[in-house]
This record gives structure tokens, C-alpha cells and sequence, in this order.
């Protein structure tokens, strides 16, 4: 049973060239796994199977975007219009590829940890960026490593421009978990899910959250009949935090 794709290829290859070389590896990779049952819709790759990872979580093995980053592809697709701007928040790289290659839009992203390939380093809780600018923000998987999250939220507002969307995910259990004197990574493990989570979110407390800082917000919870087609997960909830 192997993480992803990288993971196996990364047993063999140094690091540094696997990430120059990592398109073709993955072109290699997904033969093994080419096929007509499913069918990857950001690379467009026929797929007999996804490569399945812990937790339910379903891997292309082409452009190695997870069931969270397709069904974002398919609501931008949807959200995105041409001339606009557009900020993405540690933008997985199978989003990022064919997004930077759009000449309609300005597509913007950051990074603040160095995980992932970007444009910038914003500190989400205190954003270098003038008031009303971007009019759409994608912030997935963020604001749960956010000590500040009011701070972070309040940035996002700012930034976003009227009638502008945020569209944010984190993990969510039931009922909303947070103890800021919980500060041990290994604690925030075993409190939070993983060592740099600063909490928690149930749906509706991270709801609550940024309607106290202005935002309108629409909780999508996404269920489609190709979910299973597309390798995606049913009961996904997505907030589409608007500023109006
Ligand atoms: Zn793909």
C-alpha cells in the first residue's frame, strides 16, 4: 500500500529531480491505471481505477489531484469568468498548472509555508495586498493551521471585492474543537488530526465565524450523480463566503 504516487516514486529518485521530472513520471505512472470507468475531469484522463489512498481519499494518477482539488475544479469551472482575479491559497499543483495557462484571467497564488509551488508569501492573517482586489479567493485547507483565524477572515473580506466569493474547506467533525492552550504538535495530533492544526471546525462554526466578519455564506454540500465517476467524495461541504 503506498501514500501516492510520489511516495513511490520518491523510494528511487532524489527529491529534487523527482520534482523536475515528476509531469513524466506520472504520464508513466498512469498507464498502469488507464481504463474507462472513471475518468479524472481536470487532466481529462480515462482511468480503470483512482489510486486509493487512507481515508477514503481518491488519487489521480496523472496529475496527482486529490477528490477535494476535482470537485473545486468543477465548481470553478462553473464560478470562474473570464477577466477576473483570482487568489488561490496553496494551490495544489494539478489546479495550478492548467489555471496559470489561462490567458482570460489573472490567476494569483501563495504559499506561506513552501509546500507547494506560488506566485507569493502572504501571511493569510495579515494579507500585503490592497482592499478589494480579488474576486474570487480559494482558501482550502487553510484556516485550521490559523492561530488569528478572525484576523485571517477579516484579511479575506478585505481583500475580496464586492460581490466577490471565498470559497473555503477544512476538516470538520460535529460539534466545533478549539483549546488554544493546546500548543504541542504532538498534542494537536492527537486533539486536532495533525500536528500543525490549530483546531477544528464543525460546518456551522466556521459559518458562524465569517458571517461575524461580513460574509454571506452558502454552504454547499456537494452530491452528484458522476461523483463516483469522477472520483469524488459524496457529502462534500464546501462555504462560498460572499461579500456583498
Ligand atoms: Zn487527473
Amino acid at each position: 500500500m503506498y501514500n501516492s504516487v510520489k511516495g513511490i516514486a520518491r523510494r528511487v529518485i532524489p527529491g529534487r529531480l523527482l520534482a523536475k521530472y515528476e509531469y513524466f513520471l506520472r504520464r508513466i505512472i498512469a498507464i498502469r491505471y488507464r481504463g474507462n470507468r472513471h475518468r479524472c475531469n481536470i487532466c481529462g484522463y480515462g482511468l480503470r481505477a483512482f489510486v486509493e489512498l487512507n481515508d477514503e481519499e481518491r488519487l489521480c494518477p496523472r496529475c496527482g489531484s486529490l477528490s477535494r482539488a476535482r470537485r473545486l475544479y468543477m465548481i470553478l469551472e462553473n464560478e470562474v469568468n473570464s477577466g477576473e482575479r483570482i487568489l488561490h491559497f496553496s494551490p495544489p499543483g494539478a489546479i495550478r498548472r492548467p489555471y496559470e495557462l489561462r490567458s482570460n484571467i489573472e490567476y494569483i497564488t501563495t504559499d506561506y509555508a513552501g509546500e507547494f509551488t506560488a506566485d507569493k508569501c502572504i501571511d493569510i492573517a495579515n494579507i500585503d495586498e490592497s482592499d478589494n482586489m480579488f474576486d474570487k479567493i480559494i482558501c482550502y485547507h487553510i484556516l485550521e493551521h490559523i492561530e488569528e483565524d478572525r484576523k485571517a477572515m477579516m484579511e479575506l473580506f478585505r481583500i475580496l471585492k464586492s460581490g466577490g466569493s471565498c470559497f473555503i474547506q477544512t476538516p470538520f467533525i460535529e460539534e466545533m474543537y478549539e483549546d488554544q492552550s493546546i500548543i504541542a504538535p504532538e498534542e494537536r495530533l492527537i486533539h486536532f488530526g495533525q500536528e500543525d492544526h490549530v483546531r477544528v471546525y464543525s460546518v456551522k462554526g466556521l459559518r458562524d465565524r465569517l458571517t461575524e466578519q461580513g460574509f454571506s455564506v452558502e454552504v454547499l454540500v456537494m452530491n452528484g450523480d458522476t461523483d463516483d465517476y469522477f472520483g469524488l467524495r459524496p457529502g462534500e461541504y464546501i462555504l462560498k463566503a460572499r461579500k456583498s
